[in-house]
């Protein structure tokens, strides 16, 4: 398109970028800022004003033009450069693993350690005792051995790598029989049709998507068979008329044919959580416990440590697994090592981890502690006193989050939050520009924070968020 008279008009007001750098080098802001940097952005806002000047589509005044009003733009965007892109934010979700909030917060003891060895040498691979190479698993297989009960362990990337490599060792080629019910997608594309397939292992399903039964495993067994896999359904759950088999059965089949068993627990957990209210969720110890060959779960899930993908199993299995070269490149990095080692130690006493682990915690905490720092929100938030802010504290349910317990809601308390002339979205988008974000959810017209996930020291965080807001639409 021709751009119009008056567009010509003001592309010829359009500063340079020559003009705005030599002003800019007399701004004392820009005194530390890397040249670089500066001409990126100098750059980029005017490329922008050419843009929206071409258009059209804004109106766009003289003013806009403005050398200062240019300067002030690139001191924006400036700032937003030099800003890292990943950030900490508020969880006031109320779900506590939360995949796009960063699943699990480390505990203290494990960012420590993790501190300590990301900035020194350490014995990674290296053999203390023999003064020669040594294991990266060594420093977690003895603790995973203790905890699951198992012979052998390793860990890996994350648990999709761990359930890639597992089927790539023991069922390349051959076939894996799997319940029709357990062909699940977790999200983030992990399906296990398509893991499978990449594993080069043949998916043999077997029963129906509601009922599978024994006879359908052992129907299925032939010469071809490498492998029975049980999978934890994690996101939902089958209900009505159903049957499914136990692990115990699968292991007894497997013993009967010579054929190794394989559960991907997903989430796992090394506690069981019917003790402190919630629903029952398969240990890892009984999984390993009534047979199973080899185990997986996730590191960041229900564990509450960083990412990685634990297997836990019989010695054969594992040392197979150890020499499989797709191990490599799934391999662990020293980071999440040190956070993993010392998480799985706090679980050695069970209340420490509780206490310790903010995964753990935070789904254990009471309706009462949930209920006093709701009170404190609310307090804090009526403390601004401005006439067109209403709350509302009121009941609500978190989740657990991270495929776990996928049905069961956890009480919560929450604050709901409206404010006169200003929509739910547009409170929400406020939170969410705030720094450090604040990240809730639009529920019956209200804005709505679950306190399950919101730590102490960020109450006050949210209070200066409503009234920073508050103040920037005027009175
Ligand atoms: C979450 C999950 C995975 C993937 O685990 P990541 O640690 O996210 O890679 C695999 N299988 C099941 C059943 C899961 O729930």
């Amino acid at each position: 398109m021709e751009p119009g008279r008056t567009s010509h008009c003001l592309l010829r007001k359009l500063p340079g970028v020559d003009h705005i750098l030599e002003i800019a080098k007399k701004d004392p802001f820009f005194a530390h800022i890397p040249r670089t940097v500066l001409v990126r952005s100098i750059r980029s806002i005017i490329e922008d004003l050419r843009e929206i000047i071409l258009k059209q589509s804004q109106s766009i005044s003289q003013e806009t033009l403005s050398d200062e009003h240019v300067l002030n733009s690139v001191k924006e965007h400036v700032k937003q450069l030099l800003t890292p892109n990943l950030r900490s934010l508020i969880n006031a979700t109320g779900i506590v693993v939360h995949t796009n909030l960063g699943r699990s917060l480390l505990a203290s003891e494990a960012l420590d350690h993790l501190a300590k060895i990301g900035g020194r040498y350490s014995n990674l691979e290296y053999d203390l005792a023999a003064g020669g190479r040594g294991s990266r698993y060594s420093a977690v297989e003895d603790i995973l051995c203790e905890l699951c009960g198992s012979q052998a362990a390793m860990v890996v990337n994350n648990n999709a790598a761990a359930v890639l490599l597992c089927l790539e060792t023991i069922a390349k080629g051959k076939e894996v029989i799997i319940s029709r019910g357990e062909l699940v997608e977790i999200g983030g594309s992990f399906r296990i049709p398509d893991v499978m397939e990449k594993s080069g292992g043949i998916l043999r399903e077997v029963g129906t998507t509601n009922r599978t039964h024994l006879k359908d495993y052992e129907d299925a067994i032939g010469n071809d068979t490498a492998l029975i896999l049980k999978v934890h359904r994690s996101n939902y759950s089958v209900v009505g008329f159903t049957s499914e088999v136990s692990l115990k059965e699968l292991v007894r089949l497997g013993e009967k044919y010579h054929i190794p068993v394989m559960e991907d627990l997903g989430s796992g957990t090394l506690i069981d959580f019917s003790k402190y209210g919630l629903l029952q969720e398969p240990t890892v110890q009984e999984s390993v416990g009534t047979g199973a060959d080899v185990v997986t779960f996730s590191g960041d899930k229900l564990l509450g440590g960083p990412q990685a993908g634990i297997i836990a199993g019989k010695k054969e299995i594992i040392e197979k697994i150890n020499k499989n070269p797709l191990t490599r490149a799934l391999r662990i990095d020293k980071l999440t090592l040190a956070a993993l080692e010392i998480t799985l130690r706090l679980y050695r006493d069970e209340r420490k981890a509780i206490s310790a682990i903010p995964t753990l915690r935070l789904l254990t905490l009471s309706s009462e502690s949930i209920e006093l720092r709701a009170k404190d929100l609310q307090n804090r938030l009526e403390a601004i006193d401005d006439p067109r802010l209403h709350l509302i504290r009121m009941d609500c349910a978190s989740r657990s989050g991270g495929g776990a317990l996928p049905l069961l809601d956890l009480p919560s308390k929450c604050i709901g939050v409206t404010v006169n002339g200003m929509s739910a979205n547009e409170i929400e988008s406020a939170m969410r520009e705030n720094q450090p974000p604040i990240i809730g959810r639009i529920e019956n017209d209200r804005f709505v924070m679950d306190l399950r996930t919101v730590q102490e020291d960020e109450i006050t965080i949210i209070q200066s968020a409503f009234e920073n807001m508050l103040k920037g639409i005027g009175t």
